[in-house]
């Protein structure tokens, strides 16, 4: 149940106009992406999902593309499906570290086996049950 609430949260706040390909009805399954977060100028602090103001010195923000490439530093598997729930369990779950300074939870695809801490992974367009697009992550070709 837990993962499927954040799974659903962040797929509302990942922004067309820092997504690539730029328009969302232009993706299918697979597509690399970028992730939109917020970043202040002022103390640095990188938030996604995007916030309107800074979460530490409540100042402006502007807008920081996560990825596409991130590194996966923990994880986990789902194995019980939960109720309602958009995709069909068992599935994996992992924390993928950016670049920018922020850490993102997101659903692990293509996964053989179980993942290794430290695999390079890209951001990709996953297909959820019900037809729609959220993002998760892929281990990079030769990581
Ligand atoms: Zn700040």
């Amino acid at each position: 149940m837990r993962f499927f609430v954040i799974i659903i949260a962040m797929q509302a706040f990942v922004e067309p106009s820092l997504l690539h390909p730029p328009h969302p009805g232009d993706m299918v399954a697979g597509t690399t992406l970028r992730l939109a977060a917020s970043a202040c100028p002022v103390c640095e602090r990188v938030d996604f999902p995007r916030r309107v103001a800074c979460a530490q010195c409540l100042g402006s923000v502007g807008t920081v593309a996560l990825g596409p490439s991130g590194v996966l530093r923990g994880f986990t598997a789902v194995l019980h499906q939960p109720p309602d729930a958009q995709m069909q369990a068992p599935y994996w779950v992992g924390d993928v570290e950016f670049a920018e300074g922020v850490s993102v939870v997101g659903l692990l695809v293509d996964v053989d086996g179980e993942p290794a801490k430290g695999s390079a992974v890209e951001v990709v367009a996953v297909p959820l049950d019900n037809g729609t697009l959220t993002f998760g992550y892929r281990v990079a070709a030769g990581a």
